[in-house]
């Protein structure tokens, strides 16, 4: 049987530090060792019994319960102060077999996997590679889970792919600890596994698309996230450009996402009419402080997967410009964290390291992050048109209202299927602000403070927005989610509250779904909103 620790620690903070939370009691389940009970998928259903006695548990103690990953969101969306569950050690993997695909899927064999909740992206990606396969989207480090990431929209900055979450098929979600609480999910226009995967894993099949949309980026609070399919492509390499860059040239990029007729190109990577190519990913990172100091832009372009290519990983353990939060924990690591000192540095140029171009698969390009501490995050996602006016309101935010100890980064995305996914506008930038924590004693503006005014600035200029789930944000601004989703909000409330009974949904429930107001329970919901609408289907 699988095996629960349980404690008791009074309290409970997440990776960087944006608590401390209360909490009572934390529930660490173990696989049953593999020479006890030897079938993988006999391993994954004796963790699901596992988890549904735990569920059962939290009803008798009318107590809440929820599952959290490596704890990297830096609000309290993960936390429950009654108990928490970590996942991490939940991390079977699956190769899906040709038998186990649906028989009008369209995914080919060898392309889909299906994951334990607390494999960490690292752990996927290097599955898949094993396999001869790559993942198409990563954050831009790789210590999330996938349940965890895929549960606040976690995206990096693939221009025509997507988030995390968009490489999901399929969903297998505890709802409760009755049998028929075990549930299989996916969209009935995009079958993926079979009816017989989903009774090897004792799972009730529904296909349904607008529930499984909702699901997907389910906050934790469309029930315990066991295990979750995902398809895959062809392995590829991606080379990686770090340069320095004007303004008003990355606003052009950012703007249009037209790389073949941009003013700036990239002499290496230009097609047979001396085009820019248009690239797998966009970043830029910016020195809020200086508006003279030049963006520095990272670029990665797809090439083909080849064997014996140099091993990159001695040149990314060095990377600086990994993602901002690399990148500002060094800066203050070296300035030994002296806010007075970091602020009044930004004022002069921050950027002067250069990078040298570099190759690598994807799981090898994001890589470790290397950064701890105390640290903060905001995200604000706008449609990419957008680009210009909302990153100068967020510099211009930051100056009057801060400053603040923290850089800013932009990244592009496609916009996501998934129903709360934050990375909404077909064609997403994401603005971030990511630093180090500071004192209250220097005399500047709080965080909450910081980011209420943020929020104000946002509303008030009518710029379309969202807020990355897993990061700091006036959350509890009146009406700020029904601000950002309009009626996608009151859409996945409608599909969870048909598929949680209502004891489940609170059980599933926390302060951060309290505070943004989507615990809320929708009584006499429509049950077609949870039908199976798929056809069933055997292997292929
Ligand atoms: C160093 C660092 C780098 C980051 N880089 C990026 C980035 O590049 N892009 C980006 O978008 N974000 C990034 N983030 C934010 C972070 O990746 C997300 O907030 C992500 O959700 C964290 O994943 P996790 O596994 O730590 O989940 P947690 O933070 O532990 O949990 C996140 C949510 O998932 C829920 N959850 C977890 N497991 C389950 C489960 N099995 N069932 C149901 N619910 C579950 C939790 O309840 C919670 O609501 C970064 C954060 C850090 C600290």
């Amino acid at each position: 049987m699988a095996n629960t620790r349980t404690s008791f620690p009074g309290q409970w903070n997440t990776f960087h530090a944006n608590g401390p939370f209360p909490l009572r009691m934390l529930l660490d389940t173990r696989l049953e060792p593999k020479a006890d009970m030897p079938s993988p998928f006999a391993r994954y259903n004796d963790a699901a019994l596992e988890i549904q006695r735990l569920l059962q548990e939290s009803l008798n103690s009318n107590e809440r319960f929820r599952a959290y990953g490596s704890g990297w969101s830096l609000n309290n969306i993960a936390h429950q102060q009654d108990r928490m569950h970590f996942n991490q050690r939940l991390n079977l993997k699956f190769a899906i077999a040709q038998t186990q695909m649906h028989a009008n899927t369209a995914h080919t064999d060898g392309s889909l996997f299906f994951f334990q909740c607390g494999n960490v992206i690292k752990e996927v990606s290097e599955f898949a590679r094993a396999n001869g396969r790559s993942i198409s989207a990563s954050g831009a480090s790789n210590g999330q889970t996938i349940a965890g990431a895929i549960s606040t929209g976690v995206h990096g900055a693939a221009l025509d792919f997507g988030a995390v979450q968009d490489m999901v098929v399929g969903l297998n979600l505890i709802i409760g600890p009755r049998p028929e609480d075990n549930v299989y999910l996916e969209s009935e226009h995009a079958p993926a596994l079979s009816d017989a995967f989903a009774n090897t894993i004792n799972a009730r099949v529904i296909r349904n698309e607008g529930l499984f949309r909702s699901a997907l980026v389910g906050l934790g609070a469309f029930g315990f996230v066991h295990g979750v399919a995902i398809a895959t492509e062809e392995r590829f390499l991606l080379k990686r450009y770090i340069r320095k860059i004007n303004k008003t040239d990355a606003l052009q990029l950012g703007e249009t996402l037209d790389f073949a007729n941009a003013r700036f190109t990239l002499p290496e990577e230009l097609d047979a009419n001396g085009k820019g190519d248009r690239p797998y990913h966009y970043k830029l990172l910016i020195n809020p402080y200086n508006a003279a100091e030049d963006y520095v832009i990272e670029l990665m372009y797809r090439k083909p997967y080849r064997n014996g290519y140099p091993n990159p990983l001695p040149r990314v353990r060095q990377f600086l410009y990994r993602d901002v939060p690399t990148w500002i924990g060094w800066f203050a690591a070296r300035h030994d964290r002296h806010i007075p000192r970091l602020l009044e540095l930004m004022k002069g140029e921050i950027f002067p390291q250069d990078e040298p171009d570099v190759e690598g698969t994807i799981g090898e390009l994001f890589w470790d992050s290397n950064f701890a501490g105390p640290a903060f995050a905001c995200s604000v996602a706008v449609d990419h048109r957008d680009m210009g006016r909302a990153l100068d309101l967020m510099i211009a935010t930051l100056n009057t209202v801060g400053p603040i100890p923290g850089a800013i980064g932009v990244r592009f995305v496609k916009g996501t299927k998934a129903t709360l996914g934050f990375s909404r506008f077909a064609h997403t930038c994401i603005i971030e602000v990511d630093g180090v924590q500071w004192p209250t004693d220097l005399g500047l503006v709080s965080l909450e403070e910081f980011n209420r005014q943020l929020d104000l600035a946002f509303m008030n200029a009518g710029i379309p927005y969202t807020h990355h789930w897993g990061k700091n944000a006036a959350w509890g601004l009146p009406g700020l989610v029904d601000h950002m989703y309009g009626n996608a909000d009151d859409e996945w409330k409608n599909h969870r509250s048909a598929l949680l009974t209502r004891e489940m949904a609170d059980l599933f429930s926390n302060d951060f779904l309290d505070t943004v107001r989507l615990s809320d329970y929708r009584v006499a919901s429509d049950p077609g909103l949870v039908a199976d609408r798929g056809v069933a289907g055997g292997g292929v």
